[in-house]
């Protein structure tokens, strides 16, 4: 779904979504799409795009028209994920600026099996510099 807040651009750690206008607290910014899967499947659809929607269903989020999976982590997110009427949303943590690039928190599990090993580069992991 195409969304006129964001725009997906080159950041430090390969591509992210940042904002082309400032966003207010609260604001849907995106919907995280993908094909419905149910849960006990997914072993089938391996890969880092798989998002839990409730109980029973999973939502694959790898097609390049899920903008939202441009998203990375961060350990200090201005946005966060909300799951409404079995919809995904990335919504405004608090005020984000134009140019600033939105991220959320990706939960232990994604962050110990993909990000842990690697490392973390999100901001507050990354102050020292
Ligand atoms: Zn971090």
């Amino acid at each position: 779904m195409a969304s006129e807040m964001v725009i997906v651009k080159r950041s430090k750690i390969g591509l992210g979504l940042f904002a082309t206008t400032d966003i207010p607290k609260g604001s849907r910014i995106i919907q995280y799409t993908g094909t419905r899967i149910l849960k006990n499947d997914t072993a089938k659809h391996k890969g880092r795009y798989l998002f839990t929607l409730n109980d029973k269903w999973t939502i694959d989020g790898k097609s390049r028209t899920n903008l939202a999976r441009y998203v990375n982590h961060s350990c200090r997110p201005n946005a966060e994920t909300i799951t409404t009427m079995s919809k995904i949303w990335v919504v405004a943590k608090r005020k984000i600026k134009a140019g600033e690039e939105i991220t959320y928190n990706y939960g232990k599990e994604y962050f110990n099996q993909f990000i842990k090993p690697i490392g973390c580069k999100c901001v507050k992991c990354n102050s020292t510099a």
